[in-house]
C-alpha cells in the first residue's frame, strides 16, 4: 500500500502543472457531481420504492372500503326492507313491488329475490314469474343463513335465476317466532364490483385480486387470472385474510413483488394489489437516465473548462518560470509582457519589480564587493578565513598576510597546515578555547613563525562563523605583525630595569650616608663617643623612661685629673691623642648594651646606665678608673704617679615625679666635685644617691 502510495506520488510529482491542473479541476468538478448522482439515485430508489409500497397499500385500503362498503349499503338496505311487516308477512306481491324498487333505486343489483325456507323462489325483482323449480338449498348461503339467522355473502356465482355471474347477499326474513321464513337475497353483478376495482387501477403492470375465505381467488383484474378453484396462500393473501392492512415486498418466479393488502369484513375476503418491482422502478429509471445524461454533460462541461483554465494558468505560470530561469541565469535584462489585470497578471508586475530590484542590488553587491577586495588587498594588516579542523589550512589569506609570512606566492601559504604556523601549540590552543567560548579572539598576542621557521611577535583577532544551515564553521580574522613594537617593548623594560636597579643602588648608599650622618650628628668628632646632643637626648629619654617604670637610673661624670698640665706638658695634639684613648677604655669598659658613654664637655665625659643602682654604677666607675690607670699614659706633671688618671662622680635615682634629669646630672657632678676634692683618681659616691 505504501509502495504504492509513493508509486503514486512520485508519478503525480513527475506530471507538469498543466496536466496537475487539468487532472485537479476534473476531479474537483467531477467527484461531487458523481457522488451526487449516485446519492440522487439512491435516494429516489429508496423514496419510489416506499412511494410504491404506501400507494399500494393505501389502494388495497380504498378499494376493499369501496367494496366493502357497496356490501354494507346493500346489506342496510334489506334490513330496512326486511324490517316491514308486510314485507315480512311473505305477501308475494307487495314483495314483488319492494323488489322491483330496490334494484331500480340502488345501482349494481342484477336481481333481487325472496326465498321460502325451503330454498324456493317466492317473489323477483324482474318482473318474470317465479320459476318454483329453482331449488336454493344447495347454496352455501342459504344453509349459513338458515344456521346462523344472520346475513350471508357468497363468493362469486352464476345466478340460479339469471345465469349473471355476481356475488349473493342473503338476509333472513324471521317470523314472529323468530324462525327463518324466508331470505331476501340480492345478486350484485360482479361487472360492477370489477368495474370499482378498475377504475381504481394506476397503471397496466399492477394487478389487483380478491380472495375469498378459503384463499380462492375469486375476482382478478386480469381475467385470465382468476381461477376460483386454485388456492392462493402467498403472503399478502393471508394477511389480508388476517384482517391486516399493509404492504410487503415478495418475490415470484424469480421477480420481486411490492404488494398491497387490505381486509374487507362484510364478506370475509382479502383483498391485494400488486405491482412488478421493475415495472414500478420504471419512473425511477427515467429520473437514473435524466441524471446520467446531465452528469455527461456536466462533465464535458467541467473537462473543457478545466483544461481551459489549465491552460491558461499553465502557460502563463510556465512563462513566468522561464523568466525566473533566466534570472537565475543571471540575465537581469528578463521581463514578462502585462498583458492582465487579475492575480496572474499582478504577479507578472511583481516579478518585474523584483527582478528591478535585484539587478539593482547585484550592482550595489558586486561594486561594494570591489571595494571591499580593494581595501582587503591593499591593507597592511594580514586579513584571513581559516579552517577550524585541526589540520586545517588557510582558506583565503590576502597579500599583505603572504608578505607578513614571507611565502613566495600565495598558493604556498594556502598550502600550510594553520597550526604549523605556530611557535607555540598552547597559544594556538588558547585560541581556538577562547573562539568557540566566546565567538570571537581581540588582540592575542602569540608568536607565529616566518617561512622558513622564524618566529615573530604578531596581535590576531578572529570571530567564529558558521554558515546558516548550521553546518560548517571557520574563523575570519586579521593578523597584525607587532615585532617592532615587541622589541620596543623589550628595549623599554630592559631599561626600565636597569633604572629601577640603580635607583635601589642609590638609594640604598643615600640610606647609609644618611645614617652616617645622623651618626656622625650623635658622636663626637675626636672620641668617636656620644656627643653632647645625643647624650642630653639619651639622658631626657631614659630619665622620663625610669620615671614611667620607677626604676633607678645611674649617672657617672668623668674628669682627666690635671689635663690642663699635660696640654701644657704635651701640647693640645697630644692632649688629644690622650682624650681619644681615655674614651675607648671608657667604651671597651661599658658592658650592657643599653649603657651609654658620651663626651659631657672638653676633657669630661658621661656614662649613663640606665636601671642600674650606685653600687653597680661604683663597679662600672671603679673599673673605668682602673682601666685608665692602666693605660699608663706617661702625665709627669702629675701629682698622682706620673700617668693620666681620671676623677669620677657617681649618682643613682628613682627619679621623682616631676623631677628633672638636671637633678641627676648635678648629683653625679657634685660626688666629681668630692672626688676632685678628696684628692682625684678615685670614685665617689653621691650620698643622696639610691638603689
Ligand atoms: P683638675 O685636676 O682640677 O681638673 O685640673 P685641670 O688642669 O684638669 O683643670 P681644668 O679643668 O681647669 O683644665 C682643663 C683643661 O683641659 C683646660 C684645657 O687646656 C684642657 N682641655 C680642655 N679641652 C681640651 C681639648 O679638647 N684638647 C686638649 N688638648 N686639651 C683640652
Ligand atoms: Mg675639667
Ligand atoms: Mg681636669
Amino acid at each position: 500500500m505504501i509502495r504504492l502510495f509513493c508509486w503514486g506520488r512520485s508519478r503525480w510529482d513527475s506530471l507538469n502543472l498543466r496536466r496537475k491542473l487539468s487532472i485537479a479541476f476534473v476531479l474537483m468538478t467531477l467527484t461531487p457531481l458523481v457522488l451526487s448522482s449516485v446519492f440522487t439515485e439512491w435516494e429516489t430508489t429508496k423514496l419510489m420504492r416506499r412511494f410504491v409500497f404506501e400507494r399500494n397499500r393505501s389502494l388495497a385500503l380504498n378499494i376493499a372500503h369501496d367494496v366493502d362498503q357497496l356490501f354494507a349499503e346493500k346489506i342496510r338496505m334489506m334490513r330496512v326492507v326486511i324490517a316491514d311487516p308486510a314485507f315480512r308477512s311473505m305477501q308475494v306481491d307487495y314483495q314483488t313491488k319492494v323488489l322491483q324498487e330496490m334494484v331500480t333505486s340502488y345501482d349494481g343489483i342484477h336481481i333481487a329475490v325472496v326465498i321460502d325456507s325451503s330454498g324456493r323462489q317466492v317473489a323477483r325483482s324482474d318482473g318474470l314469474p317465479v320459476a318454483p323449480a329453482i331449488d336454493y338449498s344447495d347454496r352455501a348461503y342459504f344453509s349459513q343463513v338458515m344456521q346462523n339467522k344472520t346475513t350471508a355473502v357468497s363468493d362469486v356465482l352464476v345466478s340460479k335465476s339469471a345465469g349473471w355471474s355476481g356475488v349473493v347477499i342473503a338476509e333472513p326474513i324471521l317470523g314472529e317466532d323468530r324462525s327463518v321464513c324466508g331470505l331476501l337475497v340480492v345478486n350484485i353483478g360482479l361487472s360492477s364490483i370489477i368495474r370499482m376495482i378498475d377504475a381504481a387501477l394506476v397503471d397496466q403492470q399492477s394487478y389487483i385480486y380478491v380472495v375469498n375465505k378459503a384463499g380462492q381467488v375469486i375476482i382478478h383484474t386480469d381475467p385470465l387470472q382468476t381461477k376460483p378453484e386454485a388456492l392462493v396462500c402467498d403472503g399478502p393473501a393471508e394477511k389480508a385474510l388476517a384482517g391486516e392492512t399493509g404492504w410487503l415486498e415478495y418475490r415470484c418466479d424469480g421477480q420481486s413483488i411490492l404488494a398491497g393488502y387490505s381486509y374487507l369484513p362484510t364478506a370475509g375476503w382479502g383483498l391485494v394489489t400488486e405491482h412488478g418491482l421493475a415495472a414500478a422502478m420504471t419512473e425511477v429509471h427515467d429520473v437514473q437516465n435524466a441524471n446520467v445524461f446531465i452528469t455527461v454533460l456536466a462533465v464535458l462541461l467541467a473537462v473543457l473548462t478545466s483544461l481551459s483554465i489549465a491552460q491558461t494558468l499553465a502557460g502563463r505560470i510556465g512563462e513566468i518560470s522561464q523568466a525566473s530561469l533566466q534570472v537565475a541565469a543571471g540575465d537581469f535584462n528578463t521581463r514578462l509582457a502585462v498583458t492582465r489585470t487579475d492575480e496572474i497578471g499582478e504577479l507578472a508586475v511583481n516579478f518585474n519589480q523584483m527582478t528591478e530590484q535585484l539587478a539593482q542590488r547585484t550592482a550595489d553587491l558586486c561594486a561594494s564587493e570591489t571595494k571591499f577586495r580593494s581595501l582587503v588587498e591593499n591593507i597592511n594588516v594580514g586579513v584571513y578565513q581559516a579552517s577550524l579542523e585541526d589540520d586545517g589550512r588557510f582558506i583565503q589569506v590576502n597579500p599583505a598576510m603572504v608578505q607578513m609570512f614571507g611565502y613566495p606566492a600565495m598558493v604556498l601559504l594556502l598550502k600550510v597546515p594553520v597550526h604549523e604556523i605556530y611557535y607555540d601549540e598552547t597559544d594556538r590552543r588558547y585560541f581556538l578555547d577562547q573562539l568557540h567560548q566566546y565567538g570571537f579572539v581581540r588582540h592575542h598576542e602569540c608568536r607565529l613563525c616566518r617561512y622558513g621557521g622564524e618566529p615573530f611577535w604578531c596581535s590576531r583577532s578572529a570571530v567564529l562563523r558558521t554558515d546558516k544551515a548550521g553546518g560548517a564553521s571557520w574563523m575570519e580574522g586579521i593578523i597584525e605583525d607587532i615585532s617592532e613594537r615587541k622589541l620596543a617593548e623589550e628595549l623599554l623594560h630592559k631599561t626600565k630595569q636597569d633604572l629601577e636597579l640603580q635607583v635601589a643602588e642609590r638609594t640604598r648608599e643615600l640610606t647609609a650616608l644618611n645614617e652616617e650622618l645622623h651618626q656622625l650628628s650623635l658622636s663626637d668628632g675626636l672620641t668617636g663617643l656620644g656627643n653632647r646632643r645625643s647624650l642630653d637626648e639619651l639622658l631626657e629619654r631614659e630619665w622620663k623612661r625610669a620615671q614611667r617604670e620607677q626604676s633607678v637610673m645611674a649617672m657617672l661624670m668623668i674628669d682627666l685629673d690635671f689635663f690642663k698640665l699635660f696640654n701644657d706638658t704635651y701640647g693640645h695634639l697630644a692632649g688629644d691623642e690622650c682624650l681619644k684613648t681615655v674614651a675607648a677604655a671608657i667604651r671597651r669598659m661599658i658592658q650592657r648594651q643599653t649603657d651609654f658613654a658620651g663626651r659631657y664637655g672638653g676633657e669630661e665625659f658621661s656614662v649613663v646606665l640606665p636601671a642600674t643602682d650606685i653600687a653597680g654604677a661604683h663597679q662600672v666607675g671603679e673599673r673605668i678608673r682602673r682601666e685608665v690607670e692602666a693605660l699608663a699614659i706617661p702625665h709627669q706633671c702629675s701629682l698622682l704617679g706620673g700617668v693620666v688618671t681620671v676623677s669620677i662622680g657617681v649618682a643613682a635615682k628613682i627619679p621623682a615625679r616631676d623631677e628633672p634629669v638636671q637633678a641627676l646630672v648635678e648629683a653625679a657632678d657634685q660626688a666629681l666635685y668630692q672626688a676632685k676634692a678628696a684628692g682625684r683618681n678615685r670614685v665617689v659616691l653621691f650620698s643622696g644617691s639610691e638603689g
